[in-house]
């Protein structure tokens, strides 16, 4: 059996592969794999996989299965994972951690200092304690968020189109009411149809003037150009994010954009998550092998 590496894993992935097959990162012997493990660099469309005639097997490292043409590849009797459970502490922490570097400044005070300049008095931060959180798809990464915020004594608002109860967030009845009772917005749903560009001018005018918005999930699920407007009018008190439509950006509009913080999509990038990742893979390829 062939194992194909098309994107960036732990160094010790090709090792522990090795047991089950030959294990290569040659993309030009994609016809011949058997199996192949990408992240969300390589996009796994129809002419991808029309030029894999032998896979059997597509593991996705990591949660969002939007770069992949699932319902082709099963279509043509290709089994597509993801190792979806393995993410979520890793994103959790990076999404806490934007929410921290944007209320206390932390990019603008480290490059300022950097440029000599000593900004104690401009630099006025705020506090997530006693502010409300509202949290857009509450699943795997949305709850380990709840779960956080409350540490750091947020209230917590949750939107899930079915979900009525949870233990940790309040579930409030629609995504307005959320948007409009939030300080802090943060996304965490999947990039489907109806999620694509939700976060848009008409939205953004449902949401607390001066709130923080924070997206680590995709680029897609917002518009960059209407999020760089709401910023500049002050609809927007600042935004995080750790996703770009594309990836990697080039002229987004919000690098023109005030009180923004930008992390190349490293959400998953943790040591320990490359960890778990190469253990579910383990997983996922000794259940193939029967
Ligand atoms: P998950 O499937 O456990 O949770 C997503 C939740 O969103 C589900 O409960 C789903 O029912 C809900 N949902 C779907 N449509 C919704 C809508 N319209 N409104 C509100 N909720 C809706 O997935 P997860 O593991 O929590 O990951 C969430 C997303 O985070 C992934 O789809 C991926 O896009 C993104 N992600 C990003 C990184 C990164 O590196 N930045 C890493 C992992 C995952």
């Amino acid at each position: 059996m062939l194992i194909l590496i098309a994107d960036a894993f732990d160094d010790r992935m090709p090792h522990r592969l090795a047991r089950f097959g030959e294990v290569t990162s040659d993309l030009a012997r994609l016809a011949d794999a058997e199996v192949l493990l990408v992240r969300s660099k390589t996009k796994v469309r129809r002419d991808m996989i029309d030029a894999a005639p032998k896979l059997k097997l597509i593991i996705r490292g990591g949660v969002g299965l939007d770069s992949i043409d699932v319902e082709y590849a099963r279509g043509r009797g290709i089994d597509v994972r993801n190792t979806a459970d393995a993410s979520t502490t890793a994103v959790a922490e990076l999404t806490l951690g934007l929410m921290l570097a944007l209320v206390s400044h932390i990019p603008r005070a480290d490059a300022s200092l950097r440029e000599r300049q000593w900004l104690k008095k401009e630099l006025e931060r705020s506090e997530l304690s006693g502010k409300t959180l509202g949290i857009l798809g509450l699943g795997r990464i949305g709850l380990a968020v709840a779960t956080r915020a409350r540490a750091f004594q947020m209230r917590v608002l949750g939107y899930h189109p079915d979900v009525n109860f949870t233990d940790f967030a309040e579930i409030v009845g629609s995504r307005e009411e959320l948007l409009h009772e939030s300080d802090f917005v943060s996304l965490h749903m999947p990039l489907v149809p109806a999620t694509r560009g939700c976060i848009n001018k008409k939205t953004l005018a449902q949401f607390r003037r001066g709130a923080f918005l924070v997206n680590t999930s995709r680029g897609e699920i917002i518009v960059e150009q209407d999020v760089a407007d709401a910023l500049r009018s002050g609809q927007l008190g600042g935004y995080a994010c750790d996703v770009f439509t594309p990836e990697p950006p080039r002229d987004s509009p919000l690098f023109e954009a005030p009180n923004t913080v930008f992390t190349p999509h490293i959400g998953a990038s943790t040591r320990e998550n490359m960890e778990r990742i190469g253990v579910v893979v383990e997983r996922l390829l000794e259940a193939h092998s029967g």
